[in-house]
């Protein structure tokens, strides 16, 4: 089973330098989002894909034809926060708040329930066990925001497939982005940044190896122009940079070699009752 899945936001929504990190900045710096994902599209339709877009809020609010024209394509829309802070940053309260208006602004553009959440930078973790219940509470059923083989908090790994993580009279499906180890850390293979890294051969073995794999990008992941943006950052222009000029290529590769699906086509096909469950109670794993 082979996920394809986008995080949508603009070259600027990065962790890397907290120059950046200011949404009252954001403005005033050059948009590339809509054309990187303008191109997404017309690469998924001419493959014939459908895919699941998790959308920051921010740019839901911004640019809400863009979000309707994804919506009307026949993609999956989902949640990716509403300003890209990580979720370890915020009380509980404005976790709520910011989940809320994501929510909100997404079902506002396109009328669809929003059941599928997605965290800023892979940010739930042991001391943010609290945020699947707010989750819950704002309609979410299926979340992405894990990686395999870690702990992050819970008793054992993090499984490296689709598993059932039981609530308090709920349930929440997750779908982790799976990771391989090297040297004793747990390194992504299979999307953004990863994925523009590593040779297409060696990701494509470690597709063919594992049966159960999510895919992830940004738009900006195959934009070769966005390193430039980063004037006076060497470290950040470098790192924008690497493999852009050949993403493009492999991402093609990619779906040539492998059928995808999309997160709610996964979640349908799966046979839960079979499934690993990792249990969380009151807050707390037991
Ligand atoms: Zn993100």
């Amino acid at each position: 089973m082979y996920i394809l899945s986008f995080d949508i936001e603009d070259w600027f929504h990065i962790f890397d330098d907290a120059y950046y990190n200011k949404p009252e900045k954001w403005d005033s710096l050059p948009a590339r989002v809509v054309r990187n994902t303008n191109w997404l599209l017309s690469f998924l339709d001419e493959n014939n894909l459908k895919a699941t877009f998790f959308c920051l809020g921010w740019v839901v609010e911004k640019y809400p034809d863009l979000i309707r024209k994804i919506s009307d394509k026949g993609h999956e829309l989902a949640a990716h926060s509403y300003l890209h802070t990580k979720v370890h940053h915020l009380s509980s309260k404005d976790f709520n708040k910011d989940t809320e208006l994501v929510i909100k602004r997404l079902q506002d553009v396109t009328g669809k329930p929003i059941q599928i959440y997605r965290a800023p930078g892979f940010s739930l973790n042991k001391n943010t066990l609290w945020a699947f219940e707010i989750l819950h509470a704002h309609g979410i059923t299926i979340d992405s925001s894990l990686k395999s083989n870690l702990h992050m908090g819970f008793p054992g790994r993090i499984p490296p497939e689709a598993f059932l993580l039981k609530c308090n009279g709920y349930s929440i499906k997750e779908f982790p982005t799976r990771t391989f180890n090297l040297g004793g850390k747990h390194i992504i293979y299979s999307g953004s940044g990863y994925f523009r890294l590593w040779p297409y051969w060696f990701v494509k073995k470690m597709f063919r190896s594992s049966g159960y794999e999510m895919a992830y990008f940004h738009p900006r992941d195959f934009d070769d122009h966005i390193h430039k943006l980063f004037k006076g950052n060497p470290y950040l222009q470098l790192r924008y940079r690497i493999g852009t000029s050949h993403s493009r290529k492999k991402f093609q590769s990619m779906v040539n070699d492998f059928n995808f699906l999309t997160v709610g086509g996964a979640a349908e096909q799966l046979r839960w009752e079979d499934a690993k469950e990792l249990k969380l109670v009151n807050g707390k794993l037991v």
